[in-house]
């Protein structure tokens, strides 16, 4: 998916605060439709129902009737989408939820050449066509890839708008010379391959850090709905958009080095959304290692990690596996022993048994490269206890398969990340 930078006159900015309004208001009528639907009760209305209550509504409603039923219905379209994902067993995505005003601002235009078109009108300006805006000017930065055949207008919390044009990712040929590598989830690296080399996603610098943290203190001193709060809020999350941008370049240059490079790209299967979605546990029931689990969460989550594991799936379809990541850091490469105490610290890995030294983070993404996953009990059988991921083989022994790496088929569907289903589930974190 390729971004730029919308540069709406402000004529055409209120048309489009009004699209968005509009998709916001009929995606949440469909997400109410939805809630009130129980086990038993009649179905809730699908698309086509969906489709001709709209025309219903902008009937009754001027307001409605005023804006573009091109938006209004791809929102209910997009919905649609979101829900078979969510009844997708294979797919981790979660049940479509309410969309915010000022915080999940967009609406999507599909049909190019019937409902849309992007031309270039100059060397840094080209135009998009939008429904009653007309051409919208925008910072071309780069290349439209000639095959997008939709887009999605956001506009972000500091009030920036943005074009992303919706391409499936060519998928990167395979250099067909029969090598594996292993890539594994470091947390003060983004990721370790399994030939040695560790990945640094760029996060904010020292001096952003600070100017992050001193903006924070100066928001909980702001009064609510003051102007300073506002000003204060806006600069926070430019500096998140910052961050955020420089970690999807990032995961976009490194899959496609990744893809290039190697034939079979194993990767640890983690769930990264539940790892998320549990640090914090609820207030009966509180989690235990809250602080540091949460800890854990930011950092793989600045990694860039599920970003970098989607674009490999996309552009090296069927040739990324996931492996069950169990153990993966005690054990060791060389030799097979497994123990704790190998693990010397967060960074270094000293084999116990045979002395083989490496950068701990590597060392596991060589044991992912060659599909091991050793049960707890697994190594040397030594008597000492060599579980450190208790919360990872509860969830194993069930099924007595823990030889053998679980091996999932890659593949992701980019038109669905677009639809918002996503970009919301991601948001809630
Ligand atoms: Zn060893």
């Amino acid at each position: 998916m390729s971004r730029y930078r919308l540069l709406p006159t402000p004529a055409q900015e209120a048309v489009l605060r009004d699209h968005c309004g509009h998709a916001r208001y009929v995606w949440n009528l469909a997400v109410e439709q939805h809630a009130h639907w129980h086990p038993g009760r009649r179905n809730a209305p699908g698309y086509l129902e969906q489709c001709r209550q709209l025309t219903q509504a902008r009937a009754e409603h001027p307001w409605l009737a005023a804006g573009s039923q091109t938006v209004q219905q791809q929102a209910l379209r997009d919905f649609a989408q979101a829900m078979t994902a969510f009844f997708d067993p294979g797919n981790p995505a979660g049940r479509p939820s309410w969309r915010k005003a000022g915080r999940d601002e967009g609406f999507r235009i599909v049909g190019r050449g019937r409902q849309w078109e992007v031309r270039r009108v100059s060397r840094h300006v080209g135009q998009v066509w939008v429904p009653k805006a007309g051409w919208v000017r925008f910072r071309w930065s780069r290349a439209v890839p000639p095959e997008v055949k939709s887009y999605r207008v956001t506009m972000d919390r500091t009030g920036r708008w943005h074009v992303a044009f919706a391409v499936i990712p060519e998928p990167v040929p395979a250099p067909g010379i029969g090598q594996a590598v292993g890539i594994d989830r470091g947390v003060a690296v983004a990721a370790a391959l399994s030939t040695g080399e560790l990945l640094h996603c760029p996060a904010l610098t020292g001096r952003e850090r600070i100017r992050l943290r001193r903006l924070q203190r100066r928001l909980a001193r702001a009064q609510r709905g003051s102007n300073r709060r506002g000003r204060v809020k806006c600069a926070i999350a430019r500096l998140r958009a910052r961050e955020t941008d420089r970690r999807k370049d990032w995961a976009e240059k490194a899959s496609t080095d990744i893809a290039r490079r190697f034939d079979v790209i194993r990767v640890e299967d983690l769930q990264i959304t539940n790892m998320t979605r549990s640090a914090k546990g609820t207030p009966e029931n509180p989690g235990r290692n809250v602080r540091q689990k949460a800890g854990l969460n930011r950092g793989i989550l600045r990694s860039g990690w599920g970003l970098l594991v989607r674009r490999l799936e996309e552009k090296a379809p069927g040739r990324v596996e996931k492996v069950r990541p169990a153990l993966t850091s005690q054990r060791c490469s060389a030799c097979g022993q497994v123990d704790r105490d190998s693990r010397e610290s967060q960074a270094v890995f000293r084999c116990t048994a045979c002395g083989f030294a490496c950068h701990a983070d590597v060392n596991a993404a060589i044991n992912i490269a060659a599909g091991h996953a050793v049960t707890a009990r697994g190594g040397d059988g030594a008597a000492r206890p060599v579980n450190r991921e208790p919360h990872l083989l509860a969830s194993l022994t069930g099924r007595g398969q823990l030889e053998s790496p679980a091996i999932h088929g890659g593949g992701g569907c980019q038109e669905e990340s677009m639809s918002g289903a996503r970009g919301a589930r991601a948001r809630r974190h």
